[in-house]
Formats: structure tokens, C-alpha cells, sequence
């Protein structure tokens, strides 16, 4: 049986006139990666940070493992299982892969250690981050996501910027993590994404216009049309 651990319904994010997220429910099961795909500006961004508490909603409602957390701050919510890529500034570029990800980890030396080998840094760990290559900061990020022991992973954007040898050893990690927790990934990298994916969302000017198996979607009209066509042209 597929366990939800997050669901969201009828998200809605309105900034003055513009609906960003517009009516958008999805569910995130353990063990599966749900992508989430879509033009610049589509969204998928804001939907995040709506599922993470960086934004309020406008309306709508989360459960995240059978409690309601609508409306509840981010530190709350991650507390309660839900992590989401830090940005890259986040990294404490003098600090030690360790040091990163203790802090992250407030100091919980097995949370520390458990986050580090599920990154796949172990034969980083005492490396300074400024050092690293730019895949294997965002893999720290990664690291540092993991180090509250969260049951959801939201990430936007992972592969960004990456060369084909860090995207790929990036994949591998992901694939890796998602028998362990139920993940959200924003990703442009078609590739990754049919790679990664056991569901997709296609997003549209802030609604959903599709969701279903990478091989539903491939063969959906709609999102060729809007997206995948002019995506592959
Ligand atoms: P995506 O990640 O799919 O590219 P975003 O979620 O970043 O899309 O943006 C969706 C829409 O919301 C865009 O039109 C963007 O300009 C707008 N938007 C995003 N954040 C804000 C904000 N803080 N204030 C006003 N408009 C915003
Ligand atoms: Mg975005």
C-alpha cells in the first residue's frame, strides 16, 4: 500500500492580482519521487515554499503525517518532518562538511553522522565546503536538509548548474533517498526528471494541467502542447 505523507489541497497563493499557485492539491508518498515540472514562472517555486511555511497560504490545506500543519511556521514544520534544500547560502563556506552539518543537525552527532552517509560525503567530511566542487555543495545541502531526519524532501532545482557527471552522481543520491521518505522535485532537467520520477505534475500559469506516470504524461496532448513540445523543439 502507498503511504501519503504529505497532502495538500487546494493550495492557492495569490500576490496582488496574480494567483501563483492556483488550486493545486498533491499528495507525496514514501518511497516515491514526485516531480514537478513546468515553464519559468509556472509555480513550482511558490508551491514549495508554501509546503515548507516560507510563504502563507492564501488558501488551502497541508497534512504532513495525518496532522494538519496549515498555517504552521517553517521551524515547526521541519521539526515535524519536513525538509527542503537550503539554498546555497545557507552553506557555511568556511566550515567543514561535519561542522555544516552539525549545526544543521543541532549538534546530534548520529543525526550528524547519518545525514553525511545518506549524502554519500563520507570521504568528504572533514573537507572545507568553500573547497568543493559545486556539485558536492549542493550535495551538502542535501546533507543538511537530511540532518533534522525529515520523512519529506522538498527540493527546487538540484541539478541546477550541474555537468553531466554531477547531475548524474546527484541522481544516484536521490534514488537513493526515496525508499527512505516520500520527495518533491522541481527539476527543468527533463532527462533527470523521467530518470527520477514515479509521478509527475505539470504545472501551467499556477494550476495543474496534468498529473500521472512519466509515461502518461509523455503521451498527454495537453502537456506536449504546453510544455514538453515547445521544451524539445
Ligand atoms: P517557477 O518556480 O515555476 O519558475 P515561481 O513560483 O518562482 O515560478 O513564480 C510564479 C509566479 O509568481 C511568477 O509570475 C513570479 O513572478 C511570481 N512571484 C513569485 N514570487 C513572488 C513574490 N514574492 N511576489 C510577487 N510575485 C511573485
Ligand atoms: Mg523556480
Amino acid at each position: 500500500m502507498s503511504e501519503v505523507i504529505l497532502s495538500a489541497k487546494n493550495l492557492t497563493k495569490r500576490f496582488g492580482g496574480l494567483a501563483a499557485v492556483n488550486d493545486v492539491s498533491i499528495n507525496l508518498v514514501r518511497g516515491q519521487i514526485h516531480a514537478v515540472i513546468g515553464p519559468n514562472g509556472a509555480g513550482k517555486s511558490t508551491l514549495t515554499h508554501l509546503l515548507s511555511g516560507d510563504l502563507s497560504l492564501t488558501s488551502g490545506q497541508i497534512h504532513l503525517d495525518g496532522i494538519d500543519i496549515t498555517g504552521w511556521r517553517m521551524e515547526r514544520i521541519s521539526r515535524q518532518g519536513l525538509g527542503r534544500s537550503f539554498q546555497k547560502t545557507n552553506l557555511f563556506l568556511p566550515l567543514t562538511v561535519f561542522e555544516n552539518v552539525r549545526l544543521a543537525a543541532h549538534f546530534n552527532l548520529d543525526l550528524t553522522k547519518k545525514a553525511i552517509r545518506l549524502a554519500k560525503l563520507e570521504h568528504q567530511t572533514h573537507a572545507v565546503a568553500s573547497n568543493m566542487s559545486h556539485g558536492e555543495q549542493r550535495q551538502l545541502e542535501i546533507a543538511m536538509c537530511l540532518a533534522a531526519d525529515p520523512k519529506v524532501l522538498v527540493l527546487d532545482e538540484p541539478l541546477a548548474g550541474m555537468g553531466v557527471t554531477e547531475a548524474e552522481r546527484m541522481i544516484d543520491l536521490l534514488h537513493s533517498l526515496k525508499a527512505e521518505h516520500a520527495i518533491l522535485l522541481v527539476e527543468h532537467d527533463m532527462d533527470a526528471v523521467f530518470a527520477l520520477a514515479d509521478v509527475l505534475t505539470v504545472m501551467v500559469d499556477g494550476q495543474v494541467i496534468a498529473t500521472g506516470t512519466p509515461a502518461a504524461i509523455r503521451m498527454d496532448t495537453g502537456v506536449q502542447a504546453a510544455y514538453l513540445g515547445e521544451a524539445h523543439e
